[in-house]
């Protein structure tokens, strides 16, 4: 029907019904992804209408702190002109186009072509999928299509770490080294396996940082011996983890993962989801930990989260032997080099590289992040406060001097979740780890702001965990 000559001014998406009606109808017929979907119907979700900056309105006109990017993705902070405008230009010129039939989009060239810039020199090559997930299953594909490529196809074993994560798919979840995902669905997919994470706090016991690190770093090499170091393919490592609560490993551990990688000629995988594109005051958190990775997953931030796209950089010594003697790799995406999502990480990266945003974290806000975190050392529910660029934890734990943490049936970090959304500021809990990412384009003025709210906050559980009897 022809409704050119009807002209719809639209209400503002949240007055179009009550708060209590999007509520209803989101519980009849949205399963949200990690929800429980009964106790979120019984509760009713927050709506989120608008964002701007680094804040976000709810349907209710509250306004709330940023502190985590989105899921770690908004990086360059919500409402980016440049962004939209690209979105916008290349949706009317060519909103879609593949890249199997032997063709290829100026977005995606440009793209691949910007990326071989901005990441460590080993890497020209770029294979795009449209997720996290997606490019960490493309990983499983290409480490062991490589090792056939190389006459040594039984090297099929991959190890990874318990408490990462690199999404939710079969291959992704079967990666990542959380029980309860494994739990559900028959995973892990075979030959992967799973060594102990680089936890200081939990794990070092007597030992320093720098002497734990050497020896969770050993952990690999224990187990490649008990796999056979002919049948390993590749690790894979968040340099910083993520989503497991921002573990970040001592500074010896990631150079003696290399050394060990290197010693039995093994590949090197970083996933840099979370830590690409700028979240630890380097363009890829290899480069602020010390590894020089085979392959690098990524996503998130590259499109600052406005659109999906995900991908893995390949590095000379895998692309060479795939295009040297690969023929077809059989592998790929319909939204593999989406031609919007190229557009827009392209104004994303260029906007990073214009206003100097890597430097801004790493010069500016990541080390007066770090210097603020300091000072919730002397908060009494506080184990540590660490960050690293604009990742930050606060470990909440009921002993100081022996670091021994909540049952964890009491989930206090939740409490504290609670009281963060309350008083307008979005900051996760992972398990009692209360974690932060906020945009890399925060200020100063912003994280003084962000810390006032996180204090109050600790407070305000403080003072139920102390009216609970449980401290
Ligand atoms: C989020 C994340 C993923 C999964 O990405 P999706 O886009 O959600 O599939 C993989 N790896 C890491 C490190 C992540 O943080």
């Amino acid at each position: 029907m022809q409704q050119d000559n009807i002209v719809i001014q639209a209400p503002a998406q949240a007055t179009r019904r009550s708060t209590r009606e999007w509520q209803q109808a989101d519980a009849a017929h949205f399963l949200h992804p990690f929800t429980d979907t009964a106790a979120l119907a019984k509760k009713g979700a927050r709506i989120i209408t608008k964002a701007e900056n680094i804040y976000l309105w709810d349907s209710e006109g509250h306004k709330i702190l940023d502190g985590m990017s989105g899921l770690w993705c908004v990086n360059t902070g919500y409402s980016q002109p440049s962004l939209i405008e690209a979105a916008n230009r290349q949706m009317k010129e060519l909103p879609y186009y593949n890249a199997f039939f032997q063709t290829s989009t100026i977005p995606a060239i440009e793209l691949a072509e910007l990326l071989a810039q901005v990441t460590p020199p080993q890497f020209k090559h770029v294979f795009y999928g449209t997720s996290g997930s997606e490019s960490n299953d493309t990983v499983v594909r290409l480490v062991r299509h490589y090792w056939a490529l190389q006459g040594q196809p039984e090297r099929q074993v991959i190890i990874a770490r318990k408490n990462g994560y690199h999404g939710s798919t079969m291959a992704g979840a079967s990666l990542s080294g959380m029980a309860y995902m494994h739990a559900q669905g028959g995973l892990p997919i075979p030959n992967i396996t799973h060594i102990q994470q680089p936890f200081w706090y939990e794990l070092g016991g007597d030992m320093s940082p720098d002497e734990f690190g050497k020896v969770a770093a050993g952990w690999l090499e224990e187990r490649i011996l008990e796999v056979g170091p002919e049948k390993v393919a590749a690790f894979i490592g968040e340099p910083i983890q993520g989503a497991g609560g921002v573990i970040i490993p001592p500074k010896t551990y990631w150079p003696e993962i290399q050394r060990i990688c290197d010693k039995y000629g093994i590949l090197l995988v970083s996933d840099e989801v979370i830590c690409g594109f700028g979240r630890t005051g380097n363009w890829f958190g290899c480069e602020t930990m010390g590894s020089k990775p085979d392959l690098m997953t990524f996503a998130k931030g590259v499109t600052a989260g406005y659109v999906p796209l995900g991908g893995v950089m390949v590095s000379d010594r895998v692309a060479d032997v795939l295009i040297e003697k690969g023929g077809e790799f059989e592998h790929g995406y319909t939204y593999s080099g989406h031609p919007v999502a190229c557009a827009v990480a392209v104004a994303n990266i260029k906007l990073m590289q214009q206003q100097k945003l890597v430097e801004h974290v790493r010069d500016d806000v990541g080390p007066y992040l770090a210097q603020q975190f300091e000072t919730l050392r002397d908060h009494p529910l506080v184990g540590e406060a660490v960050s690293c660029g604009l990742m930050g934890a606060i470990q909440l734990v009921k002993d100081k001097a022996t670091r021994q943490f909540f049952p964890s049936s009491l989930e206090v970090g939740m409490v504290c979740r609670g009281h963060c959304f309350g008083n307008g500021l979005v900051m996760r809990a992972v398990g009692d780890r209360m974690v932060i990412a906020p945009p890399l384009i925060i200020t100063r003025a912003q994280i003084d702001e962000m810390m006032t709210l996180i204090r109050r906050c600790l407070d305000l559980t403080l003072a139920d965990v102390k009216a609970k009897g449980w401290l």
